[in-house]
This record gives C-alpha cells, structure tokens and sequence, in this order.
C-alpha cells in the first residue's frame, strides 16, 4: 500500500451490480471503487473496514433538479438534505438569468465549492431574454450540459425556438418546465381545488405537444421537467417512437401524492405544474417502470426556512415548492418498490444511472464499478421509520410526508469513500462537495 493511501472495505453486503443485487464487498482506494470482492479472499491492507452485512449497497442518487441555491436553500443546507437522502450528487437549478455566461458560472462554481457537502454540477439559464443566449456556449466550456428555460417567464415563442436550435447545434441538452401561460386561469380560493382547477394538466399537456414538435423540427435533444399528466406522458411516448431525443423526469409527489392533499394539507402541496389526480399517478409509475420517464428528481425547492410543523397556513399563503431531497429515495423504495409500483432496477436507473447519463457525468457517477467514484449508499431495506426531522436543520417539517411509515432507510452515505452521513450526523466540511464538470468533449460543438 503506497504511502497515504486511503483504503476502505465494505463487507459481506448485497451489492447493486449490472441490474441485480449480488453478495461481495467493495474495496474503495482513494475515494474511487477498487474492486468488488466477490469471492472469500480479503484484501490484506485497509484503513478502515464497514461490515454491510444484511444490508445493499446501492449507487448513490443523482438528481439533476433541486433548487439548492435559491429561494431560502442554500449549497451547504441543500447537500445536507441531499446527503440525509442518499443523493451523492445533486445539480443545483438556478435562479433566473443566473448561469448564462462564463463569469456566472465560475462564480458559482466556487461558491458551491465552499459551501457543499454533497458533489454537485450546475444546470444553465434559466433564460427569459434573448440575450441570455447571446454567450451561453461558454457554459459548455465550463462543464455544463443542462440549460433550462421556465415557461411561465418566457417571454416569446422566439427565444423557445432559438433556444431549441442552440440545443440541436450544441448537443446541451433543452431542459423546460413546460406549462403554458394562456391555459392557466385565475385561483378561486374559496374552492378547496380552486389551485388545482386553475392550473389544469392541459397548459402541460400543450406545451409539451409544442416543444417536442419544436424539438422534432430542429433535431434537438430535450428534456421534460416533472411531468405530471398521464396524457404527457403518452406524448412522450409517442414522440420517443418517433426517434425524437426527448427525456423527462418526474417527482415524488406526482407519483405519490393527488389533488385530495387539498382537503387536509393544502399548504403543503402547492407546487406548479399542480397535483393531478390517482388516475394520472397510476399511469405515472407505469411510465417510470416502461423507460417512458427517465428520471426521478425532487424539485427541492425551499421558499422561506421551515417553521415548526404545528404552524399551518392556508393554500393562499403557502410557500410553494417541496423540498423534499432528504426523502425522495427512501420514498420510492417504500411507496415503490415495495408497493410493487416499479422495479428496485428501475427505481436505481431513474434515479442514478440515467441522470448521470442525462448529465454527462456518467463516467465518474451513477454506477458501482471499477474507478468509478465510491459513491455508495448503505441501505437497510428491513429498517422501519417514520419520516420526521433528520436532525438539525432538516427541511422535513415542510414536507407533506411528515409523518409517513416507511420501510427502508439509508444508514450511511459515502462521498468518494468516505462516509459523510451515518444516519445520525453530517460528518464532513463544508467544502466536501466538489464540481463535478460534464463531460462535454465528444459532443457537437
Ligand atoms: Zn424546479
């Protein structure tokens, strides 16, 4: 063993391996995966030895849309939250006008560097002006792959359009929440399901019809945020058959939550596009299991810091958003795979290896392999809990799954090998996290 090398075993666990879970251990060798010891013969040298034994390790999640610096989030709380839930790498969603340019994107590439906990990547724009467009080719330089336009602030159809040829010239890739403005009414809210009404699966359901003919048009890749109608994903469907590049990504509460949450924790569930019905949730997984949705993100989006679960408001005064990172994986190993909705192979694509493919970053993230980062999770699939704070500055007690019985529970959390959250404790620097640049090289130019 050279000098200074640090060197950690995993035994005797259940490891995720090329779709299916098989017993061996893992050498990690300076943050990255050395070996998966599959027969008896221990490696004579190791710093540090973590028996797994009843336990899976599992690659750790990649989500490419949480707002971690935004709104009342910042980088370093933002990874903590990501770190309590399994996220190993998150990329944080601007502002608006925010990563449009070189400059902005150093400058927030050094500011998540002292801050995050939690390896992170950035996602361009998000763009309302066509100016915004005039130097954004710079962030491909700076290892960005992603870039975003929010519909509801997009000005024109021609910036849309320009932005889906700069996607099909570049090969980034089109990120859009795609709700359109005229189909979005005024809330009643007097009526429980006034928000709801208002904000009507048809403004998402067009939207998509027209980007995706947009995209069609200019050979573009793009990418669907948080879908969350039945009828958009039969859009994408159609669309993927036709040999368009289009992904898309849902969340939890599209899947796990419908517009009854209106009628008991109307603060909780006003996000935009808005909770749809059991119906769509249904269909929702399905497209998850049948490789229609690529990804699962979380959408953590944290408008002002949590108050004490006891203070409720009315729909009228909620926060908007969820910010549910600290959940999503343990959340869609209980309410999914156990429930027989998806695949535990489907749940670790959606929301590891996919995202980092999505992201570019797969050749460091997103699979439990030779030198690739040991980004692993040890994960108790027998381990009853009951989703409440995680310790200190936990954002759960604004989350509409207080209080939810889970089975399954992320016990440790490794960042390039080193445990950085053992179910109790962050237990690294602000400063951990590090960038982690898309590998833009092979793309078009
Ligand atoms: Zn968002």
């Amino acid at each position: 063993m050279a000098e200074g090398t640090k060197t950690t075993l995993l035994l005797n666990g259940e490891i995720w391996q090329d779709g299916s879970l098989i017993k061996a251990g893992v050498k990690i060798v300076d943050g990255k995966i050395d070996e998966i010891i599959t027969d008896q013969h221990l490696p004579a040298e190791a710093t540090t030895v973590i028996d797994v034994a009843g336990k899976m390790i599992l690659p750790g999640g990649v989500d490419i849309h949480a707002h971690i610096q935004d709104g009342a989030e910042t980088f370093y709380y933002g990874t903590c939250s990501s770190l309590k839930g399994g996220i190993t790498t998150v990329l944080d969603m601007p502002p608006f006008k925010t990563v449009t340019n070189e400059i902005q994107c150093k400058k927030r590439i050094e500011w998540g560097k002292k801050e995050a906990v939690a390896d992170f990547g950035l996602i361009g724009g998000i763009l309302i002006d066509l100016e915004d467009l005039e130097n954004l080719n710079e962030i491909k330089e700076c290892g960005v792959h992603l870039f975003k336009i929010f519909m509801l602030s997009c000005p024109s159809m021609e910036l849309l359009w320009k932005s889906v040829q700069f996607a099909a010239r570049t090969g980034m890739r089109l990120v859009v929440h795609m709700e359109e403005p005229t189909l979005l009414n005024t809330v009643d809210w007097n009526d429980p399901l006034g928000f709801v009404k208002a904000n009507p699966p048809s403004a998402e359901n067009v939207a998509v019809a027209h980007l995706l003919e947009m995209a069609r048009s200019a050979g573009a890749p793009i990418h669907v945020c948080h879908v969350s109608s039945a009828r958009t994903a039969e859009l994408i469907d159609t669309y993927k058959g036709w040999g368009v590049d289009v992904t898309a990504e849902t969340a939890p509460h599209y899947l796990l939550l419908n517009e009854n949450e209106f009628y008991s924790q109307p603060d909780r569930v006003v996000v935009t596009p808005a909770l749809r019905t059991a119906e769509d949730n249904r269909v929702l997984w399905q497209a998850l299991e049948d490789g229609v949705i690529d990804a699962i993100i979380s959408d953590h989006f944290l408008g002002a810091l949590p108050v004490s679960s006891s203070v409720r408001r009315s729909a009228q005064d909620a926060e908007p958003g969820i910010a549910g990172l600290e959940v999503t994986l343990p959340l869609l190993y209980d309410r999914g795979v156990r429930a027989g909705n998806i695949s535990l192979k489907r749940l670790i694509e959606t929301i590891s290896s996919k995202p980092a493919a999505l992201a570019k970053i797969d050749y460091r993230k997103g699979k439990i392999a030779e030198k690739m980062d040991a980004d692993l999770l040890v994960f108790d699939p027998r381990e009853s809990w009951t989703v409440k704070t995680l310790g200190k500055n936990s954002r759960i007690s604004t989350l509409p799954y207080e209080g939810w019985q889970l089975e399954g529970r992320i016990e440790k959390t490794l960042v390039r090998g080193k445990v950085v959250w053992d179910g109790k404790n962050i237990l690294c620097e602000p400063g951990w996290g590090d960038y982690i640049p898309a590998d833009n090289k092979n793309s078009k130019k």
